[in-house]
């Protein structure tokens, strides 16, 4: 049931500003819309427009008010299914670069740290912009010329 309640189904808003919150590594970005609500995601978007939840589940609550005459029994929660729904899609796409991470950090023989994995706001969704690799001199080095136990650049 909650799957209709995707980010597809949202409105698209224009982003009026883009607020950058949090420390380090809890870097939170809070886009304001021009419909009065925000959207609080872990990247900017790079969209004019996004998706706006407030305004579906501000529609949802609406279509219930107008719906109260006749009984209705709304289960799960709205809120609750909104959040799990959110939660699952920022889990995935966290798994995902994860293991974009891994995978690349193993074929270089790197620490997955030293990995950037930038993802941009898609349609409904998130997808791979780009991927950045930090190498220091000796792990260049180390690509560049396999075949080199000892060398002075
Ligand atoms: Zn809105």
């Amino acid at each position: 049931m909650s799957s209709q309640y995707s980010r597809k189904s949202a409105p698209q808003r224009a982003v009026v500003e883009i607020i950058k919150t949090g420390e380090w590594s809890k870097v939170q970005y809070i886009h304001k819309l021009e419909c009065g609500h925000t959207e609080i995601r872990k990247r900017a978007a790079s969209t004019k427009k996004i998706a706006c939840l407030e305004c579906v589940k501000a529609g949802i609550a609406e279509s219930i008010l107008t719906n109260l005459s006749r009984p209705a029994i709304v289960d799960p929660p709205i809120e609750e299914a909104w959040i799990d729904d959110i939660a699952e899609g920022v889990a995935q796409t966290e798994q995902d670069i994860g293991m974009i991470r891994a995978g690349i950090a193993s074929v270089l023989s790197i620490s997955p740290e030293t990995i950037d994995v930038v993802i941009e706001d898609d349609e409904g969704g998130v997808r791979l912009s780009y991927v950045m690799v930090y190498l220091d001199s000796d792990t260049a080095r180390r690509i560049a010329f396999p075949n080199q136990e000892i060398f002075d650049i």
